[in-house]
């Protein structure tokens, strides 16, 4: 996903950055012509009639850019797209691209092939600002209902600058096409395989290849692999995603103590950052970092910051453009937090909130929780029997098991044990963290029955308290923020949430 700085809609912050890009190219350029010789033309690179065009629509040139070539960079994609004019923002996207395109070759590959040194800055400007038409290109091809076309425009697209930076920015929209558009996140990892990791410092680039590869690392490369992530990073959202990421491995390797202390430093680095540098996404991530420390440490101080920032979301003046499941998400969240506040009560009105607006198997799953704590243990039983297992998502099922576990080590109930054990017992669990806790309630259930010990039950209900969620999704790796807001380009753009 674009994880660029907001551009659009914030006029009052000055001229957009790649106006900046471009009057550097411009004052570049004209330097160039001050000098002796003069810069040659766009005109000289264009294609044939009958090629393909530059901007990779797939139309020949003669129809497509061709005739409005030198308006390229006055087409004002931004102002139509402003004005939900967004066929003819395509239109002008298109013509800025490919006059971009032929500018960088009439402009930035003479000086680079003359070795001058103003070629190199003109050539790291050129990337940028491509890529970022790229990411407008990308947008509106969504939003005129033709984004299966995008894949082959990047692939046209390979060739307009030669260099590894831009093949790794093609790499990762294309990664970001596959899984974000197409769903397919096979080819998603393919597109990222093309880039040379060890000589790339994108950490956007980077964090693409770690969300897509890291199942296969090891705990020594996955950490090596997120510092580097962290130390090339410069936009602070991605830092305190990164940042939350480490914290995460150390967790589910068990070291809960150092997964406490990155917590807790990424945390009060994104609040100390600036306005300007927060976001929308850094916050959802403040929000989820708050949750996942509180619980770990459970401190409900802390707990009580997540919920107020998860209720930032929600709060219908802050008009951010949430999906019925976004909608639904966070007001989980704020009922887990009052559920770990033992306020089982107005935890449940919040889960009530949420099933309201959509029914996730989570949800039901920690409603059921709260049933059970407010002592009505058939209640939660009817509700977790209703939950399609089938729909939710394979990382719930361990909530589930676990839900099933505090019903049965609250009712002693002969069936409810048994459903409980073979619960834990199907869960698929690979990461330390998981095996353990589950073996340790697996223990202490098959040790409840049948002589249950008062201290026993006690014991399980306070280590599930505890209990906090954690899946490979949960810190952001692979959330498709599509499924989050209605309008993804509001993420780009979006204001800041507190
Ligand atoms: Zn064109």
């Amino acid at each position: 996903m674009n994880r660029r700085k907001p551009v659009r809609k914030q006029p009052s912050q000055g001229p957009n950055r790649r106006q900046l890009l471009r009057k550097e190219l411009a004052k570049s350029v004209s330097i160039q012509r001050s000098e002796s010789s003069s810069p040659l033309s766009i005109d000289a690179f264009r294609p044939e009639a009958d090629d393909d065009c530059i901007c990779g629509s797939g139309i020949r040139f003669k129809d497509c850019c061709s005739s409005k070539l030198h308006e390229g960079p006055f087409a004002g994609e931004r102002r139509l797209i402003d004005q939900e004019q967004f066929d003819e923002a395509l239109t002008a996207c298109r013509l800025h691209l490919s006059w971009y395109v032929l500018a960088h070759q009439a402009h930035t590959v003479p000086l680079l092939n003359a070795g001058d040194p103003q070629g190199a800055q003109l050539l790291s400007v050129d990337i940028d600002a491509l890529d970022e038409i790229l990411g407008l290109l990308h947008f509106l091809y969504r939003k005129t209902d033709q984004v299966d076309q995008f894949g082959p425009v990047l692939e046209e697209l390979h060739s307009a600058i030669h260099d590894s930076r831009w093949a790794n920015r093609i790499a990762l929209r294309e990664a970001n096409w596959w899984s974000i558009d197409r769903n397919d996140n096979s080819n998603a990892a393919k597109s990222l395989r093309r880039v040379d990791v060890f000589n790339c410092s994108d950490a956007e680039v980077l964090a693409g290849y770690f969300s897509q590869h890291s199942k296969g690392m090891t705990f020594k490369e996955r950490v090596e692999f997120i510092k580097r992530i962290i130390d090339c990073a410069s936009d602070q959202e991605l830092i305190l995603q990164y940042r939350g990421v480490l914290a995460i491995s150390y967790l589910l390797v068990s070291d809960r103590e150092t997964a406490s202390r990155l917590f807790r430093s990424a945390i009060e680095s994104y609040r100390l950052s600036s306005a300007e540098d927060k976001s929308m996404f850094g916050d959802h991530l403040l929000a989820q970092s708050l949750f996942l420390l509180g619980s770990l440490e459970a401190d409900k101080d802390l707990i009580k910051d997540a919920e107020s920032c998860f209720q930032t979301f929600v709060n219908a003046e802050n008009e951010i453009p949430l999906t019925d499941f976004a909608k639904s998400d966070y007001r989980m969240m704020v009922g887990r937090c009052r559920a770990l506040m033992e306020e089982p009560e107005t935890a449940i009105g919040a889960y009530d909130e949420s099933l309201g607006i959509c029914v996730l198997p989570l949800t039901q799953i920690y409603k059921s929780e709260a049933l059970i704590n407010i002592g009505q243990p058939d209640t939660a039983r009817d509700l977790l029997t209703e939950v399609d297992k089938a729909s939710a998502p394979v990382e719930n099922l361990h909530d589930y098991a676990v839900a099933w576990t505090l019903l049965a080590a609250t009712t002693q109930n002969q069936a409810d044990i048994e459903t409980a054990k073979s619960e834990l017992k199907s869960l698929e669990t690979l990461e330390p963290y998981f095996a353990q806790q589950r073996d340790h309630w697996l223990i202490q259930l098959l040790e409840t029955v049948p002589n249950a010990k008062s201290g026993t039950l006690t014991n399980i209900i306070r280590s599930i308290n505890r209990y906090i969620i954690l899946n490979p999704n949960f810190f952001g790796l692979g959330v498709n923020l599509n499924s989050l807001l209605t309008d993804l380009e509001h993420k780009l753009d979006g204001p800041k949430v507190r």
